[in-house]
């Protein structure tokens, strides 16, 4: 199962035909029902594509419909939604029955659908997200301990920017009574882009 069927599953999409085989540079695989790989001039997500000569009618339908850069989605066999970064939090901690793929964008722009297609979900307790071009592996339980001290931290009136970056200003290390092992977690998740994900959530 990859993205752009699931895609077409959910919606209940009947993709159009095309007339060329070959391999499809999205997804990877063969069709006989393809369309022309030349893409549109303002395409520039190339180091993300697979080797291949046409478009398959499901990714056909992805590449030629805005919705899937424009917006984040959430989509189950059961199921296609977008939603506002302000959803992103309880839907990452409340999903559907697998197999499903969640994607989130800060661009709101990027055709990052093209990295998440290999990596469809089948388990909610570790399971891939988008974030543009970037995938993320998620265990739930480190998401939920991630959420709530991000929830505790900000209430103590640490900035978003601190929690991203580790590095925390003067008077913050007094807000925390400079407890020295939670300093040092923080400045550890710096670079970790689960933490990051959940920052941009919250
Ligand atoms: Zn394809």
């Amino acid at each position: 199962m990859n993205l752009s069927k699931l895609i077409v599953k959910a919606r209940n999409i009947v993709p159009q035909l095309g007339k060329l085989q070959g391999y499809c540079i999205f997804c990877g695989e063969y069709s006989n029902h393809g369309y022309s790989a030349k893409l549109k001039t303002n395409f520039t997500a190339y180091p993300y594509l697979q080797q291949g000569e046409i478009i398959c009618p499901n990714c056909f339908e992805l590449y030629n419909n805005s919705e899937y850069r424009k917006n984040m989605f959430l989509v189950s066999k059961s199921e296609f939604r977008t939603f506002k970064r302000e959803e992103g939090k309880a839907i990452l901690l409340n999903l559907p029955i697998p197999p499903f793929a969640l994607y989130f964008t800060r661009t709101w722009k990027k055709q990052g659908w093209i990295t998440l297609m290999q990596k469809v979900s089948f388990s909610k307790t570790n399971f891939f997200v988008g974030l543009d071009y970037e995938v993320i592996l998620v265990n739930s339980l480190r998401a939920k301990e991630n959420f709530q001290l991000i929830e505790n931290l900000l209430e103590k009136k640490i900035s978003k920017t601190e929690l991203k970056t580790g590095q925390l200003k003067v008077k913050s290390f007094e807000r925390l009574d400079m407890d020295l092992e939670l300093l040092n977690r923080l400045q550890l998740f710096s670079g970790d882009p689960l933490w990051g994900l959940c920052v941009f959530l919250n």
